[in-house]
């Protein structure tokens, strides 16, 4: 086995924070049952929704294909469980904007029987990149660390550039967040059969594995199945524990010591970036013929029973899974999909688990926040910053609604860590405040798009008109030629033509 290794770049910035991991830790990973209903959106992923190729009444089984990707980025959506189709509508979900989105509605019958497994593959190593890249498309599997962008898709963009490094991440750095450190120390093997899945299709021979130092389980379940595995192209690093040191160009400094360039993507220094959890399910899904239809979550928090682990279908009501996890505590107040500095407060636990969710946290209380006051330009909020931003002034630039200072100060690089909320004692809204001038500086950018593409109808119409109007200009002047040859009982039929073509305007 290598050993890992410590010969680390460095993180700006950046807190160590409390983790409250222990709590949900303790025990294994615990299986949800089947719920009685499931509601499978149709939009987990960045990208179009997927569009429903089943019916009303229609009855299907787990893992079979519920709703095919559409356009050059989507992903597809599978069955978690065999029922029957009782609706395709909206339904509450936890997202940034809007509470309810289309979803499809199984029924369960209880059975959960699974669809024929496709062709299995009888080794990857014998299928070509491109083609691998093809198949990973149709597991419906998406980035798993929360950002959701559909992976064949980022492993096709990634394939153009000059790559060097695989990077998986297995930095769980949010608190309370615990899902990755469990699939690390259970499913070992397949986080290796997933790199080396990945290193093939995008032809690569070098592969680190970053694990933050305060998993010391998830460390050793990885170095005992590398020891076996003896495939000297995949490295253990241990990066130390500071959040956010998860993010994908911090882990990228961290592991290489290359920095990302602002507003660029790590291939531009040679890196992909995939999640430990989106590596298992690429293995499922190649090695098992199982497409994305379930995942492992951390259900915590002082408002949760018994916190644990859970490997839950997409799709299941979040209430059924903390009934699972022995339901709500007296104190239970505010309920979080995801982790405490990221995750979105929901007001229903109606909403379904989705490819996203890697935490569900009820807390006791919410976290007490004294009033905002007026910025003291202390700096505390620039010392923690890992993108080396300005938050005042970005903050200043988001009141006066100033677009182009924003940009030029490098809003877009913002990752939404929340540090700086957490250290400015005006207890400015900080991180609040810059998602909001990101979606208005978005929807500014997409109603430019609109009119552009607008201007270029019109335009496009206009040249056609233009082009068609001379044609037929071109002819008569040609009828013409012609007529002074042919005597007047030509030029009396091009005079009612023309008159025809006055008349019908
Ligand atoms: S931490 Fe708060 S008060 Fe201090 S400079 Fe930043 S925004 Fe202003
Ligand atoms: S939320 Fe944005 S501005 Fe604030 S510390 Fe994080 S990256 Fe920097």
């Amino acid at each position: 086995m290598s050993a890992p290794t410590y010969d680390l770049g460095k993180l700006h910035g950046g807190l160590r924070l409390q983790g409250h991991k222990t709590e949900s830790t303790a025990m294994p990973i615990q299986q949800v049952p089947v719920p009685k209903m499931l509601a499978m959106p149709l939009t987990q992923h960045v990208g179009n929704p997927a569009q429903p190729v089943v019916a009303m009444g229609e009855s299907v089984a787990k893992g079979q294909l519920i709703a095919a990707s559409e356009g050059s980025l989507g992903a597809p959506v599978h069955a978690s469980s065999s029922g029957t189709i009782v609706a395709i509508e909206p339904w509450p979900v936890s997202r940034r904007l809007g509470a309810n989105a289309p979803c499809i509605v199984i029924e369960c019958d209880g059975e959960d029987r699974a669809h024929p497994l496709p062709d299995l593959l009888p080794d990857f190593r014998e299928l070509e990149p491109a083609e691998l890249l093809r198949k990973i498309l149709e597991g419906g599997i998406v980035g798993l660390g929360g950002a959701v962008f559909p992976t064949a898709q980022k492993l096709m963009q990634a394939a153009t550039c000059d790559l060097r490094f695989l990077i998986l991440n297995g930095v769980e750095c949010e608190p309370y967040i615990s899902c990755d450190d469990m699939l690390m120390r259970t499913y070992a093997r397949e986080v290796l059969g997933g790199a080396q899945i990945l290193m093939h299709a995008l032809d690569l021979d070098l592969c680190y594995i970053g694990v933050e130092s305060d998993k010391p389980q998830a460390i050793q379940r990885l170095g005992e199945e590398m020891a076996e595995l003896a495939d000297e192209r995949i490295i253990l690093k241990q990066v130390p524990t500071i959040y956010p040191s998860g993010g994908e160009d911090q882990l990228v400094q961290l592991v290489t010591n290359l920095e990302v360039p602002t507003g660029g993507l790590p291939s531009d220094v040679g890196c992909l970036v995939q999640n430990v959890g989106t590596a298992t399910a690429i293995y499922d899904w190649i090695v098992g013929g199982q497409p994305l239809v379930s995942r492992i979550t951390t259900v915590t928090g002082d408002g949760v029973s018994k916190p644990m682990n859970v490997l839950a279908r997409i799709g299941t009501p979040i209430a059924d899974i903390i009934k699972f996890a022995g339901g709500y505590t007296k104190q239970a107040r505010q309920l979080i999909v995801g982790g405490p500095m990221t995750g979105k407060s929901v007001t229903t636990d109606r909403v379904p688990l989705v490819k996203a969710t890697n935490c569900i946290l009820v807390l006791a209380e919410a976290p007490s926040v004294g009033a905002e006051m007026p910025c003291i330009r202390c700096g505390n909020c620039a010392d923690v910053c890992p993108v080396q931003l300005l938050p005042q002034q970005l903050f200043w630039y988001a009141c006066a609604d100033n677009e182009k200072q924003l940009r030029l100060h490098g809003l877009t690089d913002c990752i939404e860590c929340g540090c700086c909320d957490l250290v400015c004692p005006s207890h400015i809204p900080l991180t609040a405040d810059f998602r909001t001038a990101k979606a208005r500086i978005q929807e500014l950018a997409d109603e430019k798009a609109r009119a552009e593409r607008a201007r270029s109808r019109f335009e496009a119409r206009n040249e056609r008109l233009e082009k068609e109007h001379q044609e037929r200009a071109d002819e008569l002047t040609r009828q013409k030629e012609s007529a002074k040859q042919g005597g007047p009982e030509m030029i009396a039929e091009i005079l009612k033509r023309k008159q025809q073509e006055k008349d019908d305007g």
